[in-house]
Parts: structure tokens; sequence; C-alpha cells
């Protein structure tokens, strides 16, 4: 029996008969992580890591069947080992391994190997077969430190408040703007939110985790207070009626898609700043080296001229068809 099979409705592994991030509806689904290409509603069970639990329910209903369990340990179903390891891609993200008589598979969803100081850090997990993202699979995506790039944000935020302008950063709602809320200088001014961003926020907070003070901008909110403010808005919220409200505002949007040249323009934001949850080409690299595996399935992407060059390289590599990587996916929620 194979361990793993690609199938039209996801991943599927038939000794234990349990999908993971299945976009079709299934009866057991193994969830890599609460982002909306991932983690799709109507599974009948849902099985994924601790701390991705509050995140699922806020998205997809309290009412759903989810049990999570810890980073690391081994849950058996009919003589398989499945177990959950950071991908350090958003909070509550990990990489699913999966042992069957002596073979190990890995899953990894979405991950990136830089530590963002918010989602619990990458950690590589050996085996024989890797189901790798590739969604920056091209040698041009080399990403700049964190901490770089946050101390550009903050010049721009310093800057706009001297200037008595309002900074509107956009960011994905989940992940993205908290770790940008975690790691921005909150002394230069009050952090406002988007409502969806906020929400996940309070989730964030339910789990323990202690972000810096944010608020929910909506009419309570002195008009005054946008001058110095940081507002943290979704992608999609940008010429929404919410976001008419504030006046004369410098726009920044981050993203790893701001690496690629005329997608600032497009976004019509003054400000680019390319900062990514997922791999970077020397990441990927180095993450798939790490598994030790032979025999790499690239998702997400340029999955072919990727599996080609994995090719070159010695390894058995080969292109899987899955319906991950749609943003609108995202856009359509917020
Ligand atoms: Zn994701
Ligand atoms: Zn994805």
């Amino acid at each position: 029996m194979k361990v793993i099979e690609f199938t039209n409705k996801g991943l599927y592994c038939p000794p234990a008969d349990v999908y993971i991030d299945p976009w079709k509806k299934v009866n057991y689904a193994l969830i890599t992580h609460g982002h909306a290409d991932h983690a799709r509603w109507g599974h009948k069970h849902y099985l994924c890591v601790d701390s991705s639990v509050p995140i699922l329910k806020h998205r997809l209903g309290h009412e759903m069947s989810i049990q999570g369990v810890p980073y690391g340990e081994k849950v058996n179903i009919n003589g398989v080992n499945i177990s959950y390891h950071p991908a350090g891609h958003i909070t509550g993200s990990a990489q699913i391994r999966i042992e069957y008589k002596g073979e190990i598979w890995v899953v990894s969803g979405d991950y990136k190997v830089e530590d963002d100081g918010l989602a619990e850090t990458y950690e590589p997990v050996k085996c024989h077969h890797f189901i790798t993202e590739c969604t920056f699979g091209l040698p041009v995506y080399k990403w700049t430190p964190q901490e770089t790039i946050i101390s550009d944000i903050n010049s721009w935020w310093a800057q706009n408040v001297a200037d008595r302008r309002p900074s509107v950063l956009t960011a994905y709602s989940l992940g993205k703007a908290q770790r940008l809320i975690n790691s921005v200088d909150s002394s230069i001014g009050p952090i406002l939110t988007h409502g969806a961003i906020e929400k996940m926020n309070d989730v964030y907070r339910s789990m323990g985790i202690s972000l810096p003070m944010t608020q929910h901008l909506n009419a309570k909110v002195h008009k005054n207070e946008y001058k110095k403010a940081l507002i943290i808005a979704t992608p999609a919220s940008i010429g929404s009626t919410w976001a008419k409200k504030i006046k004369n505002y410098s726009l920044g949007a981050v993203s790893g898609w701001m690496a690629v040249r005329g997608n600032r323009r497009r976004r019509g934001a003054d400000r680019g700043f390319v900062l990514s949850d997922h791999a970077d080409w020397p990441g990927l690299l180095q993450a798939i080296a790490a598994t030790g595996a032979e025999n790499i399935y690239p998702t997400h992407g340029n999955t072919h001229s990727f599996s080609k060059y994995l090719c070159e390289q010695g390894y058995n590599a080969q292109p899987i068809e899955t319906e991950y990587g749609d943003d609108n996916l995202e856009k359509a929620e917020e």
C-alpha cells in the first residue's frame, strides 16, 4: 500500500484513511495551518497542532469536530505514526510527518526557515519523501533579514508621524499582521487595526500570546489619532468605505511579492516592504537538503522549473498538482 497518494481531493494516506489539507470535503483531515487554501470548511473531523485549534475554530466555526496535538507527539492511526513539527510560517503552522512500515513522508504545508519572533521556529524533519511548497522557488527571491525590513517600516512610520500623515500598512489578517504588530516599535505611536485583524489578535491573545496594544479602528477612535498611528489593514480593505475614512495617508504594502517589479505600483502603494512568511530560494534549498530526502514533490508556484532544478542537483523531483496557493481564497474572506 502506498503511504501517500495524490488524489483529486488532496494528499491521501490510504493505510490511515486520512487526507492532508484536502480541498474537497472528506471524513478525516490533517491540517498544516489555518490559511484558507489549506484549512477548508466542511470536513467531518480535523486533526491539527494545539496552537492551530483556536485559529481554525475562529475561521471555520466553533461547532467543528477538531482535535489538537502538541508538536512532536505521535498519533497512531491504523499503524501509521502521525506527528506535527513547527513550520515557522505562522502561529500553529506545522509540517506533518507520516511514518508507515519504516517509510517516512513529510508534508511541509507552507514554511519559512527564518525565525520571525512569533511563529514557532521551523525545525527540519528527516524523511524519505518531502512534499515542499515552492511559492518563491526562483533564485531572484532572496530575503533581507526581518530586522532590516522592520527598521525600514519604523523609519517610514516615524517620518509619516513627523509629516502628520497616517501610515496604512497592508498585511494578511492571519500571521503577517500579528508578526508586524509584534515586531514594530510601538513607542512611535498607537497601532490601529482593521476589524478582521483585531479579531485575529484577540484569538492570539486568548492563547496567551502577548502582542503590543492594538485598537480596532472604528468610529470611537478620534481622527487626530490617525496621524500618529500605524494602521494595519487587510489588502482587500483598501478602497472599502472603512479605508476611505482615513484621509491623505501613506500606503505601505508588506509581502514577498513586493520583490517583483511593478507590484507596488499595481497595488497603488507608496512603499513596498519585502517580508514574506514563505521560504526564499536559499531557504527552500536549505530546508530540502536538511530533510535528507531523495524524493521531492514541489507544490505552489513554479513547481515545474523548481523540480527541473532539483533533478539537476541529483534529487528525484516531481511537481504535483494541488489547489494550494490561491491568494483569492484569503481575499474573499476579508
Ligand atoms: Zn499559508
Ligand atoms: Zn499555502
